[in-house]
């Protein structure tokens, strides 16, 4: 069943990982995987140069893991600014090969110092591209409940979000937020644009203080008050924030799913044992969601 379908017939949950760093062999992440495999995602996506680093060499190779090893569908997050069309090309012919059909096409981070090579400068050229050579695959895109922050204001980048779909993304996950309510006032301008595919949410758990710091600066998602005195309580115990940053997470992801959202995108980090007790603490709600949406399909 292609990603599009899955959406049909059920509240999809899928994870986000990253390949390890160049000095680690990218079989390093298989224990991470396997245990990650016991959850029984949607799909797994894997990352490409996400942070601004190098295009680092491992995607395709976990890719591949995932996908022929432990039998879930893989995601290969494409970025398109230091990618010619020779090069997506044939990144496309390398995904295909191990039967890979899924991709998030992105602009990509921008890497300090380094000239974009011109043939994708935003999103939605990359998108518009894979989508008329490569019909066979499908497309998701990135999106941003508290809007991009390139962009002047939210009426300019879901205009710019809708080109995205409108070129053929077939869905959308979205950056991590910790309010949902900006999440669901997102939702609204999206309906009111037009776009109606479907919309998964970003929830990255956040159990370190320095991590969600340098994660909210990077992407300028707010920190709500009730999370900032969470941190700001128990900084000092590293279990205290292990606890609080599940429950956080837990807690958004119980109210996204009983409002009906199209799916959770889990942000990993690799961190398999945290993804695990996440998915222990709302595999119900998951599960009662969709006995709602089979009835409804009746
Ligand atoms: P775009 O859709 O191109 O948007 C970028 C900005 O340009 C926005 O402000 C938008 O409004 C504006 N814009 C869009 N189209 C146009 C246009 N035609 N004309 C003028 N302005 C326009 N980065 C990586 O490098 N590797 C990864 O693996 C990775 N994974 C990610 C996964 C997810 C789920 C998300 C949400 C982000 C990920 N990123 C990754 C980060 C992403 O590359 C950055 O957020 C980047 O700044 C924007 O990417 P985009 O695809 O949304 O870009």
């Amino acid at each position: 069943m292609s990603l599009t379908e899955l959406f049909k017939t059920k509240t999809v949950f899928s994870l986000e990982v990253f390949p390890p760093k160049k000095s680690s062999p990218t079989e390093a992440i298989l224990p991470t995987l396997k245990r990650l495999q016991s959850i029984h995602p949607d799909f797994i996506s894997v990352t490409l140069g996400a942070g601004g680093t190098d295009h680092c060499n491992g995607t395709v190779e976990i890719a591949n893991l995932i996908q022929n090893q432990l039998d879930i569908p893989a995601v290969s997050h494409v970025p398109g600014l230091y990618q010619s069309k020779e090069d997506v090309l044939a990144l496309l012919d390398r995904l295909d090969s191990i039967n890979v059909k899924n991709i998030l096409a992105l602009r990509g981070d921008r890497i300090p110092g380094k000239e974009p090579v011109g043939d994708f400068n935003h999103a939605n050229e990359l998108v518009a591209f894979v989508h008329e050579q490569r019909p066979d695959f499908s497309i998701a895109s990135a999106c941003y409940p508290n809007c991009h922050t390139e962009a002047p204001d939210f009426v300019n980048d879901i205009t710019h979000l809708k080109q995205k779909v409108d070129a053929g993304a077939d869905h959308l996950i979205s950056q991590l937020f910790f309010d949902n309510q900006a999440f669901y006032d997102f939702k609204e301008k999206t309906e009111l644009a037009g776009i109606h595919v479907p919309i998964e949410a970003g929830i990255m758990p956040c159990t370190n203080k320095n991590q969600i710091e340098r994660i909210t600066q990077i992407s300028g998602v707010p920190i709500p008050k009730k999370f900032a005195a969470i941190m700001d309580r128990y900084q000092n115990s590293e279990e205290a924030m292990l606890d609080a940053g599940i429950a956080f997470a837990v807690d958004q992801i119980i109210d996204l799913v009983s409002q009906g959202v199209d799916g959770i995108h889990l942000y990993t980090m690799n961190k398999s044992k945290i993804a695990k007790r996440i998915w222990n603490e709302t595999r119900s709600v998951f599960e009662a969601a969709d006995t709602s949406i089979q009835k409804d399909h009746a």
